[in-house]
């Protein structure tokens, strides 16, 4: 449906996938979100979430008619960095092996090396055993900057980039449009943070960030009237306030919470759970954060929101 745009998360786990039983309600897999728009979908990260979505997007591709496929299959992949929560299911990414597959990978340059070089060497020999370039697609690896926007135009057809002050209204209401910024605010080389605009409607992705005093004012100002806000609240209070997690990169609740209120969106998504948290605790976690954003949810592994 042309009107459709929701957004899937496949993996909600930080750090580290796990598989202790009373972690599954949430999930164990690592960061990837699907978000689809229309006919286009654009992948988020590539932690362990990915591998299954891989397999789907496989057996839809085969469940195509044969003049359908002529063209091959075009995945687009989007990536905040690069740490290994966010790039460990890329080696079995399915759609990455097939020849007739096309992979768009767009994401920061990070010190001083280009995308593609870094996604290559996160599968170097002797920590992997097949090379990025041996995967058999095609792949397309572009760094991007806070200054651009991400086009998809026509489903199927390469992402066009335009510099943020270019107008983009020439291109029709069928476009998702994806804004983007880094932020410092995660260990070492920080992180993007994307928007999507599709018909008027917008998700803000804010994984992997650490609150400010007082608030995150840029995210907040980026994030404002968004329909969803995923935030980072991988660590509660008391485990912040003991200052043992300081400086690693990343949010409690109640810091979501509150960009959420400052940005006055319309409903907060809590990501990036603590790999040793259990579910009791992040139903705790998502409680508390109710009294302060009633509209806020723990994202669960599979869960699926349609941004009406
Ligand atoms: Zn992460
Ligand atoms: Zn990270």
């Amino acid at each position: 449906m042309a009107d459709e745009f929701y957004v899937k998360f496949w993996g909600v786990r930080g750090s580290y996938p796990v598989s202790d039983p009373d972690k599954l309600e949430f999930g164990g897999n690592t960061s990837c979100v699907e978000v689809v728009a229309g006919d286009h979908r654009v992948i988020v990260d590539a932690g362990t979430g990915i591998i299954k979505l891989g397999q789907q997007i496989i057996s839809e591709y085969h469940a195509r008619p044969e003049d359908e496929r002529k063209n091959g299959l075009v995945v687009n992949l989007l990536m905040t960095h690069t740490h290994h929560d966010h790039t460990l299911g890329f080696g079995f990414f399915a759609p990455a092996f097939s020849i007739s597959t096309t992979v768009h990978i767009l994401g920061p340059r990070m010190f001083a090396h280009d995308l593609e070089e870094i996604m290559s060497m996160s599968m170097l020999p002797p920590f992997f055993p097949v090379q990025l370039e041996d995967t058999g697609s095609m792949k397309v690896i572009q760094n991007i900057n806070d200054s651009d926007i991400i086009i998809f135009e026509k489903a199927g057809e390469p992402p066009l980039i335009r510099h943020r002050n270019e107008d983009t209204n020439d291109l029709g209401d069928d476009v998702l449009r994806i804004y983007n910024y880094r932020t410092y605010a995660h260990p070492q080389g920080g992180n993007i943070i994307y928007k999507f605009v599709y018909r008027g409607r917008k998700f803000v992705h804010g994984t992997d960030t650490e609150g400010y005093y007082g608030g995150d004012a840029r995210l907040a100002k980026f994030a404002t009237g968004a329909d969803l806000l995923s935030h980072d609240a991988q660590y509660d209070d008391e485990e912040y306030a003991s200052g043992a997690v300081q400086g690693f990169g990343h949010s409690t609740p109640g810091m979501a919470v509150e960009v959420a209120k400052m940005a006055g969106v319309k409903q907060l998504g809590l990501i990036h759970h603590d790999p040793r948290h259990t579910d009791d605790k992040i139903y705790q976690m998502e409680a508390k954060a109710r009294k302060g954003f009633p509209d806020t949810v723990a994202v669960r592994e599979g869960q699926r929101f349609d941004l009406l």
